[in-house]
């Protein structure tokens, strides 16, 4: 790829991604060497590395691999900073690659260097799986197989399988560890019956010592592709060999799938990855958070910031970090503190298409229910502290749960003016640190209107 073609590559590339992130994200992009298969472009802030590596990384790819197929990889790097190397340089991931390269035609997918234990937070939602993944990564005698982890998208269920993949390297070297997705392995064995090369293909796989693979509901109703995984699957199972498969649901709700898949799934011990809870989605933005902070020590973050975002985005991690890169990214251009108005602004498209359709209506029943109290009361003008703390309550949980504006919240509560409910929401967030039982009737608060 030269130059001149990375030049329209990018006016290819405008039209995909439109104006606006084209100005922010694509244009600064200047291709800087390529080497060994990598593509390196220049970036002004690791900030923007990072954040066009995620959103636009496998659109650039797509489109660089149109004029260069040899490109395998982009990569984004602020000049000068030469710690900032392809994964595949660092001596940190170099263990792993000689198990998970053995073999030149194994068609291994690569692990992703951030998909480790050490990076999964642990909560109610996931601690079964991650107990199971940490078990089968020990590396001890094999004892359910195959592990089937399953669970809606964005929960975590390839980070644990990379996880896995990534101890079991460093601990035993020497095994063949094998990553790849269904798709991935219905691609390779199509290819293999087209050249005739099914003999190969089988011995290929024969030889593995654990194979993962992810997303298996892929091969539902693609009846050849089933066969051979059921072969191979035997044949490890009865070799001793470890197996590690994950879905987005339970094996026996995989329409289209043979019922002797679904059982031969069973056997083994099946696990499933539930929705988060708010604690989780904390626990994950804290630990984002610091590692932002090692990547960019100026950065201020306001109080209440991550609850926000922890209260306001349920969908799914993946969303949910998408969200902070950008926080991160906007904030590290604008060189602003991260405050709360900060982050409603650049992030609405995310916040209105993941809102919960909580209502101020129900906010008030539940809280009057809770302090028992009666709603005319929460919302009437008596100003006594047994009716006015729930009101208090009830605004802060409306300023956080809903999108509703500040006047528009003072409207709902008897004709408010929006500087009252201001201070009721600021004195309820001081409360929430220095009393504890406002703390808890909160949490418990946003359980009940959450479920
Ligand atoms: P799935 O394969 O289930 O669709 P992923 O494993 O790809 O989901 O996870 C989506 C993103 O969320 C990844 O970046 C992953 O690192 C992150 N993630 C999910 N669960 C956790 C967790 N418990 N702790 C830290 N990061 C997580
Ligand atoms: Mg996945």
């Amino acid at each position: 790829m030269t130059q001149d073609q990375w030049g329209r590559l990018k006016q290819d590339l405008l039209k995909s991604v439109g104006k606006s992130n084209f100005k922010s994200w694509i244009e600064p992009l200047e291709l800087s060497h390529l080497e060994e298969g990598v593509a390196t472009f220049a970036v002004p802030t690791s900030f923007v590395g990072n954040y066009v590596s995620q959103k636009y990384g496998d659109q650039i790819l797509y489109h660089v691999q149109s004029v260069s197929p040899e490109i395998r990889r982009v990569h984004f790097q602020v000049p000068g900073n030469q710690a900032r190397r392809p994964a595949q340089a660092r001596p940190a991931a170099a263990p792993a690659e000689p198990a998970i390269r053995r073999d030149p035609m194994m068609p291994a997918a690569p692990l992703d260097k951030r998909f480790t234990f050490d990076t999964f937070v642990v909560g109610k939602p996931n601690e079964l799986a991650h107990a199971a993944a940490k078990r089968v990564a020990s590396g001890g005698p094999v004892t359910f197989n195959p592990l089937f982890l399953y669970g809606g998208v964005g929960l975590g269920k390839t980070h644990l399988m990379h996880a896995i993949a990534w101890e079991l390297s460093e601990r035993q070297p020497e095994l063949n560890v094998v990553y790849l997705s269904a798709e991935q392995f219905m691609y390779r064995f199509v290819q293999a019956l087209r050249e005739r090369k099914m003999m190969d293909f089988k011995s290929m796989f024969r030889a593995v010592d654990v194979l993962m693979v992810d997303d298996v509901q892929f091969i539902a109703g693609k009846e050849s592709t089933q066969e051979e995984f059921f072969h191979t699957f035997n044949a490890l199972v009865d070799g001793g060999k470890q197996i590690i498969i994950s879905a987005d649901r339970a094996p026996g709700e995989i329409e289209n799938l043979e019922e002797r898949i679904k059982s031969r799934l069973q056997c083994g011990l099946v696990v499933d990855l539930h929705p988060t809870n708010y604690e989780l989605r904390l626990g994950i933005l804290q630990s984002k958070v610091e590692y932002y902070r090692t990547q960019y020590p100026g950065l201020q973050l306001a109080d209440g910031v991550l609850e926000f975002l922890a209260m306001r985005i349920t969908k799914n991690v993946r969303v949910l970090e998408g969200a902070l890169t950008r926080l991160f990214a906007f904030a590290s251009l604008v060189g602003h503190e991260i405050t709360l108005e900060l982050t409603q602004d650049c992030l609405a498209d995310v916040l209105r298409s993941s809102e919960r359709q909580v209502t101020i209506e129900e906010i008030q029943r539940q809280v009057s229910d809770h302090f028992n109290i009666r709603l005319s009361d929460l919302i009437g003008p008596k100003r006594v502290r047994v009716f006015a703390r729930p009101r208090q309550v009830a605004m802060y949980l409306a300023k956080q749960m809903t999108s509703r504006s500040l006047p528009e919240i003072g409207r709902r509560f008897g004709g408010r003016d929006h500087t009252t409910v201001m201070h009721g929401v600021r004195r309820i967030d001081e409360l929430r640190v220095t009393d504890s039982q406002i703390a808890e009737d909160l949490e418990l608060l946003r359980r009940t209107l959450e479920a």
